[in-house]
């Protein structure tokens, strides 16, 4: 299959996007690494007019570090972050990276194009809603921040409004004594997860000071285990993980598909928790 017709926009300035796009409103689509957009286009389950490349942006593909954040610009490309010293400091964003499909994939995909894309079986909106992550928003009307907890709305959808790109995201860095675990189960090797869950936990000897649980691929959105981290920092680095797992698990209401059932999923979610926990602790400790 093949996309249907579209006029291809390659601006070279933020400004010059956000004026393409209030030109062109709804037949105007950001095309960043293109490893969704193009495969839904060519399958014409949409169809858009205008594509606005904005891989000619320079200022959208830099990442900069201050000792609390690391941001990284919307079309740096997965492969990119993968090997980059400042995002080596997120290290929950460096685990998660290798799990995006193939390396083919990662060489076009972008960070902010996941982020966007916002589809709930993808790892970087998990880090992003696990790390509490600040969404750079740019429009006409300038530059705001949208906390990641309030930027999933639901499958491919965002808080972002008509005329807004995705500029960047800023992910905050963990301090000494903190561990990460992305434990995932999929088909095969570079599918997209049929459940996934991202973890991370500081340790202050065997006291929980901090901890997240998300989970991908069992919602309509990546799913924050709030009751979980409580229950982790309450029960301290020795509590029963499988105790846990099954907290995380309790709320989910995953539906099926034609990769998994909704019972499968629910079925393995405490298990998978319970390994990214284990990673995460046992980081934290070394
Ligand atoms: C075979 C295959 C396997 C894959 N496996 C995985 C996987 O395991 N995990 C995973 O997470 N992903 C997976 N992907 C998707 C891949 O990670 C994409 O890179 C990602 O979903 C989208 O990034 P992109 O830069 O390619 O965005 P594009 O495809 O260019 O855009 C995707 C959507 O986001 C919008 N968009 C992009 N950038 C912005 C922006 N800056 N501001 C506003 N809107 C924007 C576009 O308009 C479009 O609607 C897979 C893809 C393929 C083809």
């Amino acid at each position: 299959m093949k996309p249907s017709q579209f006029q291809h926009h390659a601006p070279e300035r933020v400004d010059e996007v956000v004026a393409l796009l209030a030109e062109y409103g709804d037949d105007a689509k950001v095309l960043a690494g293109g490893q969704s957009l193009i495969p839904i286009m060519a399958l014409r389950m949409a169809t858009y007019p205008h594509l606005v490349d904005i891989a000619r942006v320079p200022d959208l593909s830099k990442i900069s570090a201050t000792p609390n954040a690391v941001r990284v610009g919307a079309m740096v490309r997965q492969s990119h972050a993968e090997r980059d010293a400042a995002v080596a400091t997120v290290p929950l964003l460096a685990k998660a990276l290798p799990h995006i499909g193939h390396f083919q994939i990662r060489n076009r995909g972008t960070v902010g194009g996941s982020i966007a894309h916002a589809d709930p079986a993808s790892e970087l909106p998990a880090v992003a809603l696990a790390l509490d992550a600040r969404i750079e928003a740019t429009g006409p009307g300038g530059v705001r921040f949208i906390d990641a907890s309030e930027f999933f709305l639901s499958t491919w959808q965002t808080a972002l409004d008509d005329g807004e790109i995705l500029s960047a995201v800023e992910f905050p860095v963990w301090g000494a004594g903190s561990g990460f675990g992305v434990e995932e189960i999929a088909r095969r090797k570079g599918d997209f997860a049929l459940v996934g869950a991202l973890a991370g936990v500081t340790l202050d000897g065997d006291r929980v000071t901090r901890a997240c649980i998300t989970m991908i691929g069992v919602g309509s959105t990546p799913v924050r285990c709030h009751e979980a981290e409580a229950a982790l920092i309450a029960g301290g680095a020795n509590a029963d993980l499988d105790e846990i797992g099954r907290i995380a698990a309790a709320p989910l209401t995953p539906t099926h598909d034609v990769h998994a059932s909704a019972a499968y999923r629910k079925h393995v979610s405490p298990a998978i928790v319970r390994r990214a926990l284990t990673a995460a602790l046992k980081e934290a400790r070394s």
